[in-house]
């Protein structure tokens, strides 16, 4: 969607079909999430699912940990389907994914995608035969994989191998790097391995997931020069609240702008009775401020300072972008284009007419001292001014009509065309 030459074209990757989504090749960057729910809690995770997938999230993944979320899992897409929510699951699986791939047909029938950890699969001569059988379930039942690799979970016999090469090298390697080269070896040894038992590449997704920055960002450019596998992008374990969105946005950022990745996730830990679908929220924004995809009319709005002393201008911001995330659904339907629509509210007259008529609409409220009217521009002119305690419903009714008059517009042309 972006013309913005700043940014690096794509890199060339394979493309893969998870259900009814692509990820790879030509396909916009997918947003994925992934539940905290118990599995074998049937109605409490498709209820989570449904959430994300309203939210946004293309791809849901769902632990598989134990016999009873495997058998709880063709119950939740059925669910899912009965709702009318065609969004593919993916199943996340570790230590035991062989056996209850196996043992649990209809589990791997629902799926659309299968989570393998190398570094989870077992070790020595089990680790070989494990992995096989969970590839050779993803071939019987035409299903991809993302051989996910972890630095928290990353294949400890291979971490030693490397560390000894390295300690014996004449010029050695700093540990960390080692560590991050090490999660490169292990994903694209274990696609090779993939490969090797017959699963086609266009089934086939890589990730190497690193909880800091720098070593994220390491592992993801060397692990894009290295192959054309589509990559699924994610700084693990982010944290909570700013740190994680903070920490996530900057990691996807670096590799976005170079045309690095396929698919997002934003590993959030919410707050005690937060809500699960910020991560699906942050990830929708990353992309969209980034200039990648667009999901919503994003709100501008200044930050506020001594000159507009009163909270006025805040919830009108606020009030503004809960509109907008509320009436999303229904517009998306209604008026195709929508997304792409920019509104600002600004606080006073320094910056506020200036930026409200870059936005498609905008309002620039008084700041202190001020007379008490806000001048509403529309496509860049002076159109209202609105005064008096109801400023933000009749604001509120302008971008509604705004919506309508030119979105409208562009769904009754794509109709007569
Ligand atoms: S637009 Fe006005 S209120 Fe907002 S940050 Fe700038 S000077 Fe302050």
């Amino acid at each position: 969607m972006s013309n913005n030459s700043a940014i690096a074209s794509r890199r060339k990757s394979v493309a893969v079909k998870v259900g009814n989504v692509t990820i790879g090749g030509d396909a916009p960057v997918v947003v994925q999430s992934m539940t905290n729910t118990d599995t074998a809690d049937v109605d409490g995770t498709a209820q989570q699912v449904a959430d994300l997938y309203r939210a946004g999230s293309e791809i849901v993944r769902i632990t598989v940990d134990r016999k009873e979320a495997a058998k709880a899992v063709p119950y939740i897409r059925d669910k899912l389907d009965k709702w009318g929510l065609d969004v593919p699951l993916v199943g996340d699986f570790h230590y035991i994914g062989h056996q209850l791939l196996t043992s649990y047909p209809d589990c791997a029938e629902a799926l659309a995608k299968y989570r393998i950890n190398p570094g989870n699969v077992g070790f020595r001569k089990k680790k070989d035969s494990q992995f096989s059988t969970m590839i050779e379930t993803a071939m019987k039942f035409d299903r991809p994989v993302r051989i996910g690799v972890n630095w928290g979970s990353l294949d400890q016999e291979l971490v030693v191998q490397m560390m000894d090469e390295n300690a014996k090298s004449n010029s050695p390697k700093p540990a960390a790097e080692v560590t991050h080269e090490a999660l490169v070896v292990s994903a694209l040894s274990n696609a090779q391995r993939a490969e090797d038992l017959g699963l086609a590449k266009d089934k086939m997704v890589l990730s190497c997931k690193v909880s800091e920055v720098q070593g994220m960002v390491a592992a993801y450019f060397s692990l894009a020069e290295k192959c054309d596998y589509a990559l699924h992008l994610g700084l693990t374990e982010a944290g909570m609240g700013s740190k994680g969105i903070v920490a996530s946005t900057a990691a996807l950022a670096v590799l976005l702008q170079q045309g690095i990745g396929d698919t997002i996730r934003v590993s959030l830990t919410p707050e005690p009775g937060g809500d699960r679908t910020q991560e699906v929220i942050v990830a929708q924004e990353v992309l969209q401020t980034i200039g990648l995809r667009s999901f919503m009319p994003l709100v501008t709005a200044c930050p506020g300072c001594g000159r507009t002393t009163s909270t006025v201008f805040q919830s009108l911001a606020g009030k503004i972008q809960g509109y907008v995330r509320e009436r999303m659904p229904e517009w998306r339907d209604s008026y195709p284009g929508v997304e792409d629509l920019n509104l600002a509210v600004m606080g006073c007259i320094v910056n506020g007419p200036g930026e409200s008529k870059h936005a498609d609409i905008g309002i620039s409220l008084p700041g202190t001292g001020e007379q008490p009217a806000a001048p509403v521009f529309i496509d860049g002119e002076k159109k209202y001014t609105l005064r008096g305690a109801n400023i933000a419903e009749e604001f509120q009714d302008l971008v509604e009509d705004y919506v309508k008059n030119r979105y409208g517009k562009a769904k009754d042309r794509s109709v007569t065309e």
